[in-house]
This record gives structure tokens, C-alpha cells and sequence, in this order.
């Protein structure tokens, strides 16, 4: 390994893996003060977990496979980003009257709004206790002692299986506090929800266009970061990847997904540290895919001009389906001979059916929408599967606090080490309310960037225009 002089290893490239949200933020921020980047991405695209589908290939039928909403949108960043570059927002909402639960046990339609105060009285009283209670082993245990010995189906299924279809996991799984709001994470926000007409694939385009002088390689798997240990003075970090190359830096900002930490698909030479390396393994990493249909007509609107989100209860109660009417933002439009609607499926077993027999999937999420549309059902005219959880760039959606999660392991998480040559950033390592979204992961690589200046002794400086 060469040895190199401080001054000579500065003006060596920060080295990012990962051309996600956050890795594409952490370059601009970068580039802005002057300084060179390689951005190396494994898959052959950028926006990672934000991947718009043409689904139809006519440039006019985009669905969001991963990321898809913009939550909180007044005070979110996305949306004003978005807004200034002229993109517009539709609001495609999840609860309210234009949404409608069907319950299988009873074949009925269930009142929204009944169960939705039933929902708001236990939610209130969930976010009151405080986060230091051992009382419960799991939010699922807590949800048991709220809801008592036989619950209506649409409590439980409003209050455990649609938390289970947001985070993708089970609650038996999540922190007892996970909702409390001194908790680290919290997943109550959403006053408002929007999606972006034309999918989230606007704002990949905005933030990789700004980018002008940074390498971005596309296919390069990152599998091995090595500090050597015994060069004096300025050591280089060794990026190598899994065709045999390697890209020498000053820093690198690993910004790849949890689950790809997880799974130590990247080995650190030295090691991460231990508390590096347990708050990884206890944090949880749930798995949420999305089987996407274009339909000639939309059969599930009551009322053709508004666009209807459903919830279908399963027997037993499960997470089972969350269909959304995402016509309004695909490209298409209420109106439009073709209609797109996309169901979430969660849980071990249905994740693990999209991964394994993406057919199988699409047929059960079709049989169940012909069971609660038996007189106006039609087969669609296109499908598509994510495939978050198999892939080798996510293994899986996101992060959510577990059952052995400590406070300040998502702090742990993004943490430098290695004589803060190794920065960290990506949507786990971000915090409060944000932690798990695109926001959080924009806010995680701006702030590792400024770490990386902050340590050259640089100012951020925007070049004049
Ligand atoms: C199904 C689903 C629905 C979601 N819904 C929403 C939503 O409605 N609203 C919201 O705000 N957020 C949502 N999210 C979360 C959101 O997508 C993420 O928070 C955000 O996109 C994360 O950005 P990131 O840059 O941190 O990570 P990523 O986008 O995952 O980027 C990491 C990059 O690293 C690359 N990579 C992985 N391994 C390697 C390697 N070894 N070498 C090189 N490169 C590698 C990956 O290919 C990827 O491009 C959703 C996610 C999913 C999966």
C-alpha cells in the first residue's frame, strides 16, 4: 500500500458506496466545496429503494415499487424540493372516507369511521407510556393487553396487522416503545400523505442531474473496505469490489441499506467495532413488497371519480392486504381507460413467496381481490412484483426498532469509525421521525458529507451561479 503525506491524501476522492437518495446527497454536498467523489453503485441504476416502474414501457404508466409517499409534505423536503423543480403532488389517501376495509371473516364492509376511532382511542393511549417500561416483552404484547380477550376484527386488525403492512414485520417483533414519542423511532406521522404524479423517480433525476463532477460508476459491488493498520503517517482506504478492482480514498460514506450490513455482504478490515456491529444485528429490518396491476377499468371505485384505497381483513386476522389506488399519480388518471392499483404484502411468508414464486403472489393478491369484487372483478392487463427482500442490494425494506434494539443503536449506527475514515449514512441512520424515509436518508448523507468537511477543515461553500 502506498504510504501517502496528509496533504497529498486530501486531495484523494471520498469514496461513496451506494447511488441511493443518500449517497447521491452525500456527493453533492461534496462536489459543492470543491471536493472529488466516486460514487460506487452496485446495481446498474441509481435511487435504490426509490424505483419508479414504467410499467407498461408507454412512458406514461409509472408506479413506485419502493419508496412511494411523501409524508408530512408541508414540512417535508422532498416536497419542496420537488415543488421548486415543478413536479406536483397528488394526495392518495390511506384513511378517511374514501377508504373502505372489507372483512373476510364476516364478508362485509366494515365503517371506516368507526374503526377509525376505535384505532385513534388505542393509538393515543400507546404513545403515552414511557419508553423506560419493561412491562411488556413487545408492541405486540401491548397491543394484547390494550385490545383484551377478544377483540373486534377490525381493532386488531387496525391496530397490529396494518402496523405490520407499514413496517413489514410482526409486532411481536417490534419494541414495546416503538411508538411512545420519547422513543427514538416513532411511525405515528402523517398528517398528510402525497405521491408524486409520475412517480418518486423526479426526484433521483434532480438530485443525480445536479451532479456534475462526480464519478458515478455504475455495477460496482462494493465487497471489502480495508484501513490499512501499520502505514505511518496518511493511510488510504481500499475500496474493493466484486470484479476485482479496487478505488483508493481519503474517507469512504458506506451508505448501503441495513439489511445489506446485515448480511455482511461488506467485510471491514479491521473489523467494525463490536457496538458497531451488535446495534446492526439488533436493529430490525423488516420486508414490505408491492405487486403493482394495470386494469382496463378501476372495478373497486363505488364512485369512478374518486380514487379508493382498501383494506381486506384476513381469516384469521393478518397483515394481509393494503390495495391503493395510485391512478392518480401513475400517469393515468381517474378518467384513463387503464387504472393501476398496487397491494402491499407483508409478513415472513408472503415476503417470502414474492422472492421465491412471483406468480403465486400476483394470484393470490388477484383471488383475493375477486373474492371481495365477486360481480365486478377483471383480470389485469399487466402485473409486477418487487423483490426487495432477495435482492442483494436491500434484503429488505427498512428499519424499525425490534425487541432487542437499545437505546442509541440507531445513533451507534451512524457513527464513523475507524479514525473516522468509515462515515455512515443512509435512511437507518437518521433520526427521529424521519429514520426509514427518503428525507431521513437525504438529511443522513448531507450530514455525513459535512463530517468528511468538517474533518478537511473545508466551509461548505455553494458555487456562485
Ligand atoms: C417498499 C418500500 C416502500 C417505501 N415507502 C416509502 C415511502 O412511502 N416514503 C418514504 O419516505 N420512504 C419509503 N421507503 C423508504 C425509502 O425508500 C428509503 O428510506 C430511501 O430510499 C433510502 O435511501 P438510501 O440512500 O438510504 O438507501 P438506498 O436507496 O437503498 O440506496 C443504497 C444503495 O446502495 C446500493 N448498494 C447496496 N449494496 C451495495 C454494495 N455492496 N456495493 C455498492 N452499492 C451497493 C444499492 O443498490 C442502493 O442503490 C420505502 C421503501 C420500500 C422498500
Amino acid at each position: 500500500m502506498t504510504q501517502t503525506s496528509n496533504n497529498s491524501r486530501e486531495q484523494r476522492p471520498t469514496i461513496i458506496v451506494g447511488g441511493g437518495v443518500s449517497g447521491l446527497t452525500a456527493a453533492k454536498t461534496l462536489e459543492d466545496a470543491g471536493m472529488p467523489v466516486v460514487l460506487l453503485e452496485g446495481s446498474d441504476r441509481l435511487g435504490g429503494r426509490i424505483h419508479t416502474l414504467d410499467l407498461e414501457e408507454d412512458d406514461a404508466s409509472w408506479i413506485d415499487m419502493g419508496a412511494g409517499w411523501i409524508l408530512d409534505h408541508r414540512t417535508n423536503p422532498v416536497f419542496h424540493m420537488l415543488k421548486d423543480a415543478g413536479t406536483e403532488v397528488r394526495s392518495v389517501p390511506v384513511v378517511g372516507p374514501r377508504v373502505r376495509i372489507y372483512d373476510h371473516g364476516s364478508a362485509t364492509w366494515k365503517q371506516w369511521t368507526a374503526a377509525m376511532k376505535a384505532y385513534g382511542k388505542f393509538g393515543w393511549a400507546l404513545m403515552r407510556p414511557q419508553p423506560i417500561s419493561s412491562e411488556f416483552s413487545s408492541l405486540g404484547e401491548r397491543f394484547d393487553e390494550r385490545l383484551g380477550n377478544q377483540p373486534k376484527r377490525e381493532d386488531a386488525y387496525l391496530l397490529k396487522s396494518f402496523l405490520e403492512i407499514l413496517i413489514g414485520s410482526s409486532v411481536d417483533d417490534m419494541h414495546q416503545n416503538m411508538l411512545s414519542e420519547v422513543w427514538e423511532h416513532v411511525e405515528h406521522k402523517g398528517t398528510s400523505m402525497v405521491m408524486i404524479t409520475g412517480g418518486y423517480r423526479h426526484l433521483v433525476e434532480l438530485l443525480s442531474n445536479a451532479l456534475s463532477t462526480t464519478e458515478v460508476m455504475l455495477n460496482q459491488t462494493v465487497s471489502q473496505v480495508s484501513i490499512p493498520q501499520n502505514s505511518s503517517t496518511a493511510p488510504l482506504v481500499a475500496v474493493e469490489t466484486s470484479d476485482g478492482r479496487t478505488y483508493q480514498g481519503a474517507r469512504v460514506i458506506i451508505t448501503v441499506p441495513l439489511g445489506v450490513l446485515k448480511a455482511g455482504s461488506i467485510a471491514f478490515d479491521p473489523p467494525l467495532p463490536p457496538a458497531k456491529q451488535d446495534a446492526i444485528e439488533r436493529i430490525g429490518f423488516g420486508t414490505v413488497e408491492k405487486v403493482v396491476m394495470t386494469f382496463e377499468n378501476a372495478f373497486w371505485r363505488r364512485n369512478r371519480r374518486k380514487p379508493m384505497s382498501l383494506f381486506s381483513i384476513a381469516d384469521p386476522v393478518a397483515a394481509d392486504g393494503m390495495y391503493v389506488d395510485v391512478s392518480a399519480t401513475s400517469g393515468s388518471g381517474p378518467g384513463a381507460p387503464t387504472s393501476h392499483c398496487l397491494a402491499y404484502v407483508c409478513g415472513n411468508t408472503k415476503a417470502e413467496l414474492v422472492a421465491e414464486n412471483p406468480e403465486a403472489a400476483v394470484e393470490q393478491v388477484l383471488s383475493d381481490l375477486q373474492t371481495i369484487f365477486p360481480d365486478t372483478f377483471e383480470p389485469p392487463v399487466a402485473t409486477a412484483t418487487s423483490r426487495w427482500r432477495s435482492s442483494p442490494f436491500s434484503q429488505g425494506s427498512y428499519a424499525y426498532p425490534s425487541v432487542h434494539t437499545e437505546p442509541g443503536d440507531f445513533t451507534k449506527l451512524g457513527e464513523p469509525t475507524h479514525d473516522g475514515m468509515v462515515l455512515f449514512a443512509g435512511d437507518a441512520c437518521a433520526e427521529g421521525t424521519a429514520l426509514g424515509y427518503v428525507e431521513g436518508a437525504i438529511f443522513s448523507g448531507e450530514r455525513a458529507a459535512k463530517d468528511v468537511l468538517a474533518a478537511t477543515g473545508r466551509n461548505i461553500s455553494r458555487p456562485v451561479d
